[in-house]
């Protein structure tokens, strides 16, 4: 087993990595920009080091840096976290350079999965079913247009490097088509450097269901169940459950089964997700992320099984602990994020932390970097906190959610908790009767 791990990201993934570390008895290593000196992920770990000045290209996405304090520490593994460079083939690739464990799958499966056309060729390739679309990247307008009449309107333009709902646009009819492809492309190039754009049939009312996956270097694949994250805004994830009210056992079965199979042919090793849509009684597939997700907690919650510590058991060269069989899924589980935004216009809120409580209680997890007193920087992602419940049933839990709001407290910035508030009066919300499109068509009502 690993004897020091260094944790590349910051927040509260750095100390949800920092607390399974400290179970196993690994040493751990936290990297910190200037302004996040104070940060509890760095107080929490056996040693720090600053890694550069406080905007992310500068520190959390410095490779050279990040190895520097590596090397200086003499760590003997990285775990990239979630986001920054988590999905990135060439950190993967130096870590291994510099003979030290990376805490993900093999660079040439981040390379495969970060293109997303290739990524959707693989998994048809594997037996598991796409949206209809254009299945290459494409620049040719008439071509788009033949294309789109075929798989029928709306249609959705794609990054093809794309992540976090950046670079997506819509076409309803052929007179949107140019626009809609010329922004996409500008989109595209802006948020990820590369201009190439697909297109795919655009689901009116699809709801997002995932399926968590581990799989060790021996070929052993567990899937974990699914989780429904279709209560989204700007193509964010803001609520996510597990399980989804809309999979029976079978259908949850059914497409576990054909994950794993898809998993065990790539030779995948590691924890990785794969993103559907699901209508009308069919799954197609979006995108595999390569990695921790942040609603990780909510499968751990249902399953009792530690992600992060089976991620570092199978980058150590161990079997996975479990085997599918010995996987259950017990009551219900929610993940409500606390961005640090105006419930309304969703405008980042930076600022002082000036009362913060946060609600306890059987059942209540709350995954959080900040403590009072905290400056909320305007520098990174703005999740604060992440509130996950659990109980023996959806209505227990939605209760139980209801109550742990209530009790929570963050003065002195806005947050997306008020917003929580809200739908967990809103009676769709109550019956799980959405897609993904709910929320944006709903907001201003609620
Ligand atoms: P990203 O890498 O940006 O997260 P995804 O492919 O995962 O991109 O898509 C993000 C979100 O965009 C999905 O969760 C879904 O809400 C929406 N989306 C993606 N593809 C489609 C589609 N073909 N039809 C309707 N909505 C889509």
């Amino acid at each position: 087993m690993f004897k020091k791990i260094l944790i590349a990201n910051r927040g509260d993934i750095a100390i949800r990595i920092l607390r399974t570390c400290k179970m196993m008895d690994i040493k751990t290593v936290a990297v910190h920009s200037v302004v996040d000196e104070s940060l509890m992920h760095v107080k929490f770990a056996d040693e720090s080091v600053c890694i550069g000045p406080n905007k992310s290209s500068d520190s959390y996405l410095n490779i050279a840096s990040i190895l520097s304090a590596a090397e200086l520490t003499d760590a003997d593994a990285i775990h990239p976290g979630v986001g920054f460079l988590s999905e990135n083939e060439k950190f993967a690739k130096m870590v291994i350079e510099h003979g030290i464990k990376f805490i993900g799958p093999e660079p040439r499966h981040l390379a495969m999965m970060g293109d997303k056309v290739v990524a959707k060729q693989t998994m048809t390739k594997y037996g598991i079913p796409t949206v209809k679309g254009s299945d290459v990247a494409i620049d040719n307008i008439s071509e788009i247009k033949k294309i789109a009449d075929e798989i029928k309107y709306p249609v959705l333009f794609k990054a093809v490097s794309g992540g976090g709902g950046k670079g997506m646009k819509v076409a309803l009819s052929p007179s949107e088509i140019e626009g809609a492809f010329k922004l996409a492309r500008s989109e595209a190039k802006a948020n990820f450097g590369n201009d190439a754009v697909y297109m795919e049939r655009y689901l009116m009312k699809p709801r997002h269901i995932e399926i968590q996956i581990i799989a060790d270097s021996f070929g052993n694949v567990v899937h974990l169940g699914e989780r429904d994250c279709s209560i989204q805004r700007n193509h964010q994830k803001l609520i996510e459950e597990s399980p989804s009210v809309v999979l029976t056992p079978k259908q949850r079965k059914e497409i576990g089964d054909i994950a794993r199979r898809a998993i065990k042919k790539l030779g995948y090793v590691g924890v990785g997700t794969l993103e559907f849509l699901y209508e009308n009684g069919e799954f197609f597939f979006m995108e595999m992320n390569t990695r921790l997700q942040v609603e990780h907690s909510i499968s751990e919650e249902v399953t009792g099984i530690d992600i992060v510590k089976e991620q570092i058991r199978i980058a150590a060269g161990e079997k996975l602990s479990i085997e599918q069989k010995d996987v259950t899924l017990r009551g219900h589980a929610m993940e409500f994020r606390i961005n640090a935004e105006n419930p309304e216009t969703f405008m980042p809120s930076a600022g002082k932390i000036d009362e913060l409580f946060f609600p306890g209680g059987n059942g209540v997890r709350v995954d959080s970097h900040i403590y009072n007193g905290y400056v909320v920087p305007p520098f990174y992602d703005s999740l604060i906190a992440k509130l996950i419940v659990h109980a023996d049933d959806r209505d227990a839990c939605l209760a139980k959610a209801r109550c742990a709001l209530d009790e929570l407290v963050i003065d002195g910035i806005f947050t997306t908790a008020e917003l929580h508030k809200k739908l967990l009066q809103n009676k769709d919300i109550i019956s799980g009767e959405f897609d993904i499109h709910w929320l944006e068509n709903n907001l201003r009502g609620l």
